[in-house]
Protein backbone atom coordinates (compact mmCIF):
# COMPACT_ATOMS: atom_id res chain seq x y z
CA UNK A 1 0.00 0.00 0.00
CA UNK A 2 2.84 2.76 0.61
CA UNK A 3 4.19 1.89 -2.89
CA UNK A 4 3.01 4.23 -5.97
CA UNK A 5 2.75 2.60 -9.42
CA UNK A 6 4.99 4.45 -11.99
CA UNK A 7 3.90 7.49 -13.15
CA UNK A 8 1.44 7.37 -16.45
CA UNK A 9 4.20 8.28 -18.87
CA UNK A 10 7.87 9.28 -18.01
CA UNK A 11 10.22 10.97 -20.61
CA UNK A 12 13.96 9.26 -20.28
CA UNK A 13 16.15 11.46 -18.30
CA UNK A 14 19.77 12.33 -18.36
CA UNK A 15 22.68 12.86 -21.86
CA UNK A 16 21.97 15.49 -23.62
CA UNK A 17 18.49 16.50 -25.47
CA UNK A 18 15.99 14.05 -26.56
CA UNK A 19 12.37 13.86 -28.02
CA UNK A 20 9.72 11.38 -26.68
CA UNK A 21 7.51 9.47 -28.60
CA UNK A 22 3.83 8.73 -28.04
CA UNK A 23 2.42 11.96 -27.32
CA UNK A 24 -1.21 11.52 -26.63
CA UNK A 25 -3.86 13.00 -29.23
CA UNK A 26 -5.62 15.47 -27.11
CA UNK A 27 -9.24 16.84 -28.55
CA UNK A 28 -8.20 20.44 -28.03
CA UNK A 29 -5.45 21.38 -28.49
CA UNK A 30 -3.15 21.35 -25.25
CA UNK A 31 -0.88 24.05 -24.54
CA UNK A 32 2.89 23.60 -23.55
CA UNK A 33 5.47 25.83 -21.66
CA UNK A 34 8.91 24.91 -21.22
CA UNK A 35 9.96 23.99 -17.15
CA UNK A 36 13.68 24.91 -16.13
CA UNK A 37 14.93 23.29 -13.25
CA UNK A 38 18.23 24.75 -11.79
CA UNK A 39 20.10 23.09 -9.39
CA UNK A 40 23.93 22.99 -7.82
CA UNK A 41 25.25 20.56 -10.53
CA UNK A 42 22.30 20.35 -13.33
CA UNK A 43 19.85 22.97 -15.00
CA UNK A 44 16.90 20.35 -16.47
CA UNK A 45 15.07 21.59 -19.05
CA UNK A 46 12.03 20.75 -20.55
CA UNK A 47 8.84 21.02 -23.24
CA UNK A 48 5.68 20.12 -20.92
CA UNK A 49 2.44 19.71 -21.35
CA UNK A 50 -0.63 19.93 -19.28
CA UNK A 51 -0.65 17.01 -18.46
CA UNK A 52 2.80 16.46 -17.40
CA UNK A 53 3.74 15.09 -20.57
CA UNK A 54 7.38 15.73 -21.32
CA UNK A 55 7.71 16.55 -25.26
CA UNK A 56 11.30 17.47 -25.23
CA UNK A 57 14.24 17.55 -22.95
CA UNK A 58 17.53 18.64 -22.20
CA UNK A 59 19.91 18.66 -19.91
CA UNK A 60 23.42 21.26 -18.82
CA UNK A 61 25.98 20.97 -16.34
CA UNK A 62 25.72 24.13 -13.93
CA UNK A 63 28.55 26.32 -14.81
CA UNK A 64 31.68 26.83 -12.79
CA UNK A 65 30.75 30.36 -12.76
CA UNK A 66 27.20 30.36 -11.65
CA UNK A 67 26.37 34.21 -11.69
CA UNK A 68 23.20 35.40 -12.93
CA UNK A 69 24.96 36.42 -16.33
CA UNK A 70 26.39 33.13 -16.96
CA UNK A 71 23.25 31.49 -15.94
CA UNK A 72 21.05 34.01 -18.17
CA UNK A 73 22.76 32.93 -20.97
CA UNK A 74 22.62 29.30 -20.95
CA UNK A 75 18.83 29.46 -19.79
CA UNK A 76 18.79 31.59 -23.32
CA UNK A 77 20.36 28.62 -25.07
CA UNK A 78 18.13 26.07 -23.77
CA UNK A 79 15.22 27.91 -23.90
CA UNK A 80 15.98 28.41 -27.99
CA UNK A 81 16.87 24.80 -28.38
CA UNK A 82 13.72 23.49 -26.48
CA UNK A 83 11.64 26.35 -28.22
CA UNK A 84 13.08 24.90 -31.79
CA UNK A 85 11.26 21.27 -30.70
CA UNK A 86 7.92 22.87 -30.11
CA UNK A 87 6.84 26.02 -31.40
CA UNK A 88 3.78 26.51 -30.11
CA UNK A 89 5.35 26.99 -25.90
CA UNK A 90 3.18 30.00 -24.23
CA UNK A 91 5.05 30.29 -21.35
CA UNK A 92 8.66 29.61 -19.41
CA UNK A 93 8.59 28.20 -15.50
CA UNK A 94 11.66 28.08 -13.32
CA UNK A 95 12.29 26.30 -10.44
CA UNK A 96 15.43 27.68 -8.43
CA UNK A 97 17.56 26.25 -5.41
CA UNK A 98 17.57 29.14 -3.76
CA UNK A 99 15.06 32.04 -1.79
CA UNK A 100 13.40 33.15 -4.49
CA UNK A 101 10.99 36.29 -3.87
CA UNK A 102 7.31 35.45 -5.38
CA UNK A 103 5.92 36.75 -7.77
CA UNK A 104 8.60 38.82 -8.99
CA UNK A 105 10.83 36.14 -9.89
CA UNK A 106 14.05 37.54 -7.92
CA UNK A 107 16.59 35.14 -6.75
CA UNK A 108 17.73 36.49 -3.79
CA UNK A 109 20.38 34.21 -2.51
CA UNK A 110 21.21 30.18 -2.79
CA UNK A 111 23.33 28.16 -1.16
CA UNK A 112 24.98 26.13 -3.44
CA UNK A 113 25.35 28.36 -6.77
CA UNK A 114 26.80 32.17 -7.30
CA UNK A 115 23.79 34.09 -8.17
CA UNK A 116 22.51 36.66 -5.73
CA UNK A 117 19.57 39.07 -6.53
CA UNK A 118 19.11 37.93 -10.03
CA UNK A 119 16.45 39.14 -11.74
CA UNK A 120 15.38 36.22 -13.82
CA UNK A 121 12.34 36.39 -14.65
CA UNK A 122 12.34 40.37 -15.93
CA UNK A 123 15.80 38.98 -18.14
CA UNK A 124 13.90 35.80 -19.28
CA UNK A 125 11.14 37.47 -20.62
CA UNK A 126 12.73 40.56 -22.45
CA UNK A 127 15.04 38.50 -24.52
CA UNK A 128 12.49 35.66 -25.23
CA UNK A 129 9.30 37.48 -25.11
CA UNK A 130 7.30 34.88 -23.34
CA UNK A 131 6.00 35.28 -19.62
CA UNK A 132 7.91 34.12 -17.02
CA UNK A 133 7.22 32.73 -13.11
CA UNK A 134 9.95 31.65 -10.93
CA UNK A 135 9.94 29.63 -7.95
CA UNK A 136 11.81 27.78 -5.80
CA UNK A 137 12.57 24.10 -7.10
CA UNK A 138 11.63 22.32 -3.87
CA UNK A 139 8.04 24.45 -4.36
CA UNK A 140 7.52 22.98 -8.17
CA UNK A 141 8.43 19.86 -7.38
CA UNK A 142 5.39 19.68 -4.90
CA UNK A 143 3.74 21.12 -7.38
CA UNK A 144 4.05 18.14 -9.92
CA UNK A 145 4.04 15.54 -7.27
CA UNK A 146 0.70 16.76 -5.61
CA UNK A 147 -1.03 17.85 -8.73
CA UNK A 148 0.39 14.88 -11.57
CA UNK A 149 1.31 11.78 -9.66
CA UNK A 150 -0.94 8.67 -9.52
CA UNK A 151 -3.36 10.63 -6.73
CA UNK A 152 -4.76 14.14 -6.70
CA UNK A 153 -3.36 15.09 -3.53
CA UNK A 154 -4.74 18.70 -2.28
CA UNK A 155 -2.97 18.73 1.02
CA UNK A 156 0.81 17.55 0.78
CA UNK A 157 4.27 18.11 2.02
CA UNK A 158 7.00 16.92 -0.33
CA UNK A 159 10.58 17.21 1.40
CA UNK A 160 13.77 16.20 -0.51
CA UNK A 161 16.49 14.61 1.29
CA UNK A 162 19.63 15.29 -1.02
CA UNK A 163 22.74 17.39 -0.31
CA UNK A 164 20.24 19.31 1.74
CA UNK A 165 16.98 19.14 2.66
CA UNK A 166 13.97 20.86 0.61
CA UNK A 167 10.24 21.25 0.71
CA UNK A 168 7.14 22.14 -0.72
CA UNK A 169 3.97 22.63 1.05
CA UNK A 170 0.89 22.30 -1.41
CA UNK A 171 -2.35 23.49 0.87
CA UNK A 172 -5.82 23.22 -1.03
CA UNK A 173 -4.07 22.27 -4.59
CA UNK A 174 -1.52 25.49 -4.70
CA UNK A 175 1.54 26.24 -3.31
CA UNK A 176 2.16 27.89 0.28
CA UNK A 177 4.97 30.42 -0.37
CA UNK A 178 4.07 33.37 2.58
CA UNK A 179 3.82 37.07 1.82
CA UNK A 180 7.15 37.33 -0.49
CA UNK A 181 7.51 33.43 -1.07
CA UNK A 182 9.92 32.88 1.99
CA UNK A 183 7.97 30.23 3.31
CA UNK A 184 8.60 26.44 3.77
CA UNK A 185 12.15 25.78 4.89
CA UNK A 186 11.57 22.81 6.47
CA UNK A 187 15.19 21.76 6.34
CA UNK A 188 15.70 24.50 9.08
CA UNK A 189 12.99 23.63 11.12
CA UNK A 190 15.81 22.92 14.63
CA UNK A 191 14.35 19.55 15.56
CA UNK A 192 17.68 19.27 18.20
CA UNK A 193 19.27 22.99 19.90
CA UNK A 194 22.07 20.82 21.00
CA UNK A 195 22.87 19.49 17.51
CA UNK A 196 25.83 19.67 14.51
CA UNK A 197 25.99 23.13 12.97
CA UNK A 198 23.77 23.03 10.04
CA UNK A 199 25.43 25.01 6.52
CA UNK A 200 22.62 28.01 7.47
CA UNK A 201 24.36 29.14 11.28
CA UNK A 202 22.03 27.13 13.64
CA UNK A 203 22.43 24.19 15.17
CA UNK A 204 20.27 20.68 14.99
CA UNK A 205 18.24 21.61 11.89
CA UNK A 206 16.75 18.61 10.27
CA UNK A 207 19.22 19.77 7.30
CA UNK A 208 21.98 18.92 9.73
CA UNK A 209 20.31 15.63 11.53
CA UNK A 210 18.98 13.83 8.36
CA UNK A 211 20.46 14.97 4.82
CA UNK A 212 23.36 13.47 2.26
CA UNK A 213 25.59 15.66 3.89
CA UNK A 214 24.74 15.07 7.53
CA UNK A 215 25.03 11.06 6.30
CA UNK A 216 28.60 12.08 4.79
CA UNK A 217 29.62 13.82 8.77
CA UNK A 218 28.20 10.85 10.43
CA UNK A 219 30.30 8.31 8.16
CA UNK A 220 33.46 9.87 8.36
CA UNK A 221 33.06 9.89 12.16
CA UNK A 222 32.41 6.15 11.70
CA UNK A 223 35.50 5.91 9.24
CA UNK A 224 37.94 7.36 11.78
CA UNK A 225 36.45 5.08 14.69
CA UNK A 226 36.67 2.33 12.39
CA UNK A 227 39.61 2.32 9.93
CA UNK A 228 38.63 -1.56 9.13
CA UNK A 229 35.06 -1.42 8.69
CA UNK A 230 33.33 -1.42 5.52
CA UNK A 231 32.75 2.51 4.86
CA UNK A 232 36.34 3.42 5.69
CA UNK A 233 37.22 0.63 2.85
CA UNK A 234 34.93 1.60 0.59
CA UNK A 235 36.31 5.23 0.46
CA UNK A 236 39.96 3.89 0.03
CA UNK A 237 39.28 1.39 -2.53
CA UNK A 238 37.92 4.15 -4.37
CA UNK A 239 40.33 7.08 -3.55
CA UNK A 240 38.05 9.28 -2.35
CA UNK A 241 36.50 10.94 1.10
CA UNK A 242 33.54 8.96 3.03
CA UNK A 243 30.25 10.72 1.50
CA UNK A 244 26.58 9.97 1.81
CA UNK A 245 27.00 7.77 -1.36
CA UNK A 246 29.94 5.89 0.20
CA UNK A 247 27.65 5.41 3.55
CA UNK A 248 24.70 4.18 1.31
CA UNK A 249 26.89 1.63 -0.62
CA UNK A 250 27.79 0.05 2.67
CA UNK A 251 24.33 -0.10 4.09
CA UNK A 252 23.26 -1.72 0.59
CA UNK A 253 25.87 -4.10 1.09
CA UNK A 254 24.44 -4.67 4.55
CA UNK A 255 26.80 -3.31 6.72
CA UNK A 256 25.64 -2.96 10.16
CA UNK A 257 27.56 0.23 10.92
CA UNK A 258 26.36 1.79 7.89
CA UNK A 259 22.72 0.39 8.65
CA UNK A 260 22.73 2.04 11.71
CA UNK A 261 23.88 5.69 10.78
CA UNK A 262 20.81 5.13 7.72
CA UNK A 263 18.05 4.54 10.63
CA UNK A 264 19.59 7.09 12.96
CA UNK A 265 19.20 9.71 9.74
CA UNK A 266 15.84 7.96 8.82
CA UNK A 267 14.81 8.63 12.65
CA UNK A 268 15.58 12.09 12.32
CA UNK A 269 13.45 12.62 9.39
CA UNK A 270 10.68 10.85 11.04
CA UNK A 271 10.82 13.77 13.94
CA UNK A 272 10.47 16.04 11.29
CA UNK A 273 8.01 14.65 9.56
CA UNK A 274 5.90 14.06 12.71
CA UNK A 275 6.21 17.55 13.52
CA UNK A 276 4.97 18.89 10.05
CA UNK A 277 1.77 16.44 10.05
CA UNK A 278 1.41 18.10 13.63
CA UNK A 279 0.62 21.44 11.79
CA UNK A 280 -0.50 20.43 9.09
CA UNK A 281 -3.62 17.62 8.30
CA UNK A 282 -1.33 16.37 5.42
CA UNK A 283 -3.25 13.60 2.09
CA UNK A 284 0.32 12.54 1.57
CA UNK A 285 3.77 12.77 2.72
CA UNK A 286 5.97 12.69 -0.42
CA UNK A 287 10.09 12.07 0.03
CA UNK A 288 11.79 12.74 -3.08
CA UNK A 289 15.46 13.77 -3.54
CA UNK A 290 18.75 11.21 -3.82
CA UNK A 291 18.66 9.43 -0.53
CA UNK A 292 15.01 8.28 -1.33
CA UNK A 293 16.46 5.58 -3.82
CA UNK A 294 17.35 3.70 -1.07
CA UNK A 295 14.05 2.78 -1.01
CA UNK A 296 12.59 1.19 2.29
CA UNK A 297 16.23 1.65 4.02
CA UNK A 298 15.08 4.72 4.65
CA UNK A 299 11.52 4.82 4.44
CA UNK A 300 10.55 1.98 6.94
CA UNK A 301 12.64 3.83 9.74
CA UNK A 302 11.28 7.20 8.97
CA UNK A 303 8.02 5.98 9.17
CA UNK A 304 7.83 4.43 12.55
CA UNK A 305 9.35 7.46 13.74
CA UNK A 306 6.78 9.38 12.45
CA UNK A 307 4.31 7.04 13.99
CA UNK A 308 6.17 7.59 17.36
CA UNK A 309 6.12 11.16 17.00
CA UNK A 310 2.83 11.74 15.99
CA UNK A 311 0.15 13.53 18.04
CA UNK A 312 -2.97 11.99 18.85
CA UNK A 313 -2.75 9.04 16.45
CA UNK A 314 -5.72 7.37 18.04
CA UNK A 315 -7.66 10.06 16.37
CA UNK A 316 -5.51 11.71 13.90
CA UNK A 317 -4.23 8.84 11.53
CA UNK A 318 -0.68 9.61 10.53
CA UNK A 319 -0.85 10.49 6.55
CA UNK A 320 1.51 7.94 4.06
CA UNK A 321 4.47 8.83 4.02
CA UNK A 322 5.49 7.79 0.00
CA UNK A 323 8.26 7.88 -2.49
CA UNK A 324 7.83 10.67 -4.92
CA UNK A 325 6.85 9.60 -8.37
CA UNK A 326 8.74 12.09 -10.72
CA UNK A 327 12.18 11.25 -8.89
CA UNK A 328 14.36 13.93 -10.40
CA UNK A 329 12.01 15.43 -13.34
CA UNK A 330 9.64 17.12 -10.46
CA UNK A 331 11.49 20.48 -10.93
CA UNK A 332 10.86 20.80 -14.45
CA UNK A 333 7.70 19.34 -14.59
CA UNK A 334 5.83 21.62 -12.11
CA UNK A 335 8.28 24.52 -12.94
CA UNK A 336 6.51 24.35 -16.46
CA UNK A 337 3.24 23.19 -14.94
CA UNK A 338 3.71 26.47 -12.68
CA UNK A 339 3.43 28.55 -15.94
CA UNK A 340 0.81 26.92 -17.15
CA UNK A 341 -1.00 27.98 -14.16
CA UNK A 342 -0.35 31.22 -14.08
CA UNK A 343 -0.19 32.27 -17.40
CA UNK A 344 -3.04 33.48 -19.51
CA UNK A 345 -2.90 35.11 -23.42
CA UNK A 346 0.93 36.02 -23.07
CA UNK A 347 0.85 37.68 -19.47
CA UNK A 348 1.46 36.61 -15.94
CA UNK A 349 -1.88 36.01 -13.64
CA UNK A 350 -0.11 35.66 -10.30
ZN1 LIG B 1 19.74 25.17 9.02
Amino acid sequence: MWRRSPPRQRANTGGTWRATGGVRNHAVVARHAIGLDIGGTKVAGAVVAEDGTVVAELTEPTPESSDSATMTALLLRMVETLRSKKSEVTSIGVGAAGTVEWPSGRILWAPNNAYRRWNIRAELESATGLPAVVDNDANVAGLAEALLGDTLYREMVLITVGTGIGSGIVLGGHIYRGPHGFGAELGHIVVDPNGPRCGCGKRGCLEALASGTALTRTGREAAAADPDGLIARLARERGVAVTGQIVTEAAQQGDPRAVELFQTLARWLGVGIASVTTIFELDAVVIGGGVVDTGDLLLTPAREAAAEFAYAPQVRPLPPVLPSTFGSDAGKIGAALLALRHTDHGKVVA
